[in-house]
């Protein structure tokens, strides 16, 4: 795990070990500038621009999770080919995980009641549809999203001397396929192109089987019209479906296989000649994160979901938000990637609204008026070292919390540990570690590192197989 520094001007230094920023600490040539993350700050020393070596923050935006890496980049020259060969040494990963959906439930809670109220006065007719929207808005619930991120782009520039980005900005990169349902480009397997056509096929079957709509599934890829009676390995030629169907499907020709269903036969032949466009392949929040992306005056790479998936698989790392995203653009070789990961989960800074309604919009409750009790804040980090009282039994709380608190007017807070929920804390045994930021943060373990290296290694050898494994589509 890395520890951030800054120098006695707050300008970030090259990120070091856990054991230096202790041996620092000690020595008291640091103070502790921030606890999560971890972050010092140097005493004497300035930044010298010549020491820094260049970092790079990968993102690999989400609905609902968006992947970050924090990397340091180093460039070597094969000798034996004499390529540049681009390794990456992993300082720092981060999975931000956003709330758009409580963002539209709120609104669309908020606008239900206002139409209540107004409608259960007098009748009032519906109004034109008058309204325009600026060029480039997004939903509250999506801009949130590109917000997010940014937030935490701009704290990494403070912490660490990013020097480049990269995004994940498209599904498939129609670049690499050289525009395959019309050039005919044939469909190769093991490389790069065989994972933007599988991508490409995801996106214009609608990650779904096409013979039966099972989804959540493994996909695998379909020949329409079979290979063993001519048919061609062209994209137009493509489809995506299940494992059962595929298998009984076998070798007839789709006419055959789905005599019983013209209706799906002909939309599956109709959808087939058709092109996918450009614009099926980047979504406007992607798009949008990279105009920001492009304001830090950052030099941004970005590359395509085919070439991600192309890199984790061959590198055999497994599949979490913050790996797919050290695995986006130009990736060689990785290492170190087998470390903690912070997880950020945006929580808000709690609500304006005073009143606690019911679900018809009655009020229920009133929240105190002050959003402090006694020094603190939900939202804010406390350690809590709750010890027995004199003269009494001990209570079963005795012991040590740390975690994102929930302040009461009566001073017993509830506390959010890693480990799950602590209730009735009095507040003269907290602490504070740090203010609330609209953030809550905890570690996590990669799920699945090491001991299942092996089944790395089996998906990989079964993807490298033809017609194996589109893939199981994900939630974003
Ligand atoms: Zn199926």
């Amino acid at each position: 795990m890395a520890v951030f520094v800054l120098d006695k001007r707050k300008k970030p230094l090259m990120p070091c070990s856990e054991k230096r920023a202790r041996l620092l600490l000690e020595r008291g040539r640091a103070r502790v500038h921030r606890m999560v993350p971890f972050t010092i700050r140097l005493v004497e020393r300035l930044q010298k621009h010549s020491v820094l070596q260049p970092l790079r923050l990968k993102l690999d935006p989400g609905s609902k999770t968006t992947g970050l890496a924090l990397v340091r980049e180093r460039e070597t020259v094969d000798a034996g080919t004499g390529e540049l060969v681009r390794t990456l040494v992993v300082v720092l990963l981060l999975e931000l995980q956003h709330r758009g959906h409580a963002i539209r439930d709120a609104l669309t809670s908020r606008r239900s009641f206002r139409r209540r109220r107004r409608n259960q006065l007098r009748y009032r007719p519906a109004r034109f549809d008058n309204r325009t929207k600026p060029a480039g808005w997004l939903a509250p619930s999506l801009q949130h999203r590109v917000d997010t991120t940014m937030a935490f782009v701009s704290r990494l520039q403070r912490w660490a001397p990013v020097t480049a980005l990269s995004q994940e900005l498209v599904r498939f990169d129609t670049q690499v396929m050289q525009n395959p349902e019309i050039s005919g480009a044939e469909y190769q397997h093991g490389t790069l192109f065989g994972y933007e056509v599988r991508e490409y096929l995801l996106e214009k079957w609608g990650r779904k089987c096409v013979y039966c709509d099972a989804e959540h599934t493994p996909l695998e890829i379909d020949h329409i019209h079979p290979k063993s009676k001519g048919g061609s390995d062209r994209v137009s030629n493509l489809t995506i479906a299940c494992h059962d169907c595929n298998q009984r499907k076998g070798n007839m020709p789709v006419e055959q296989f789905l005599a019983k269903h013209s209706e799906r036969l002909h939309k599956i032949q109709a959808r087939a000649k058709a092109p996918l466009r450009d614009a099926a392949a980047v979504n406007s929040t992607r798009w949008a994160l990279f105009q920001r992306l492009k304001t830090t005056n950052l030099p941004v790479e970005v590359a395509s979901g085919g070439r991600t998936k192309y890199n984790r698989h061959r590198l055999q790392v497994p599949k979490e938000h913050c790996l797919d995203a050290a695995c986006v653009g130009h990736v060689d070789a990785i290492k170190d990637w087998q470390q903690p990961v912070l997880s950020i989960k945006a929580t808000g800074r709690g609500s304006y609204q005073r009143t606690r309604l019911t679900k018809d919009g009655f009020p229920r409750g009133y929240l105190m008026r002050s959003k402090g009790a006694f020094g603190f804040q939900t939202g804010d980090m406390v350690k809590a070292i709750v010890t027995p009282l004199a003269g009494r039994k001990p209570s079963k709380k005795v012991g040590t919390y740390l975690g994102r608190v929930a302040i009461r007017a009566r001073g017993s807070f509830n506390i959010q540990t890693a480990t799950g929920l602590v209730q009735d804390i009095h507040h003269r045994f907290c602490t504070l570690i740090q203010r609330a930021d609209g953030y809550g943060y905890s570690w996590t373990k990669i799920a699945s590192t090491q001991g299942e290296a092996g089944t790395g290694a089996a998906c990989a050898a079964a993807l490298s197989r033809p017609g194996i494994n589109a893939g199981v589509p994900r939630a974003n």
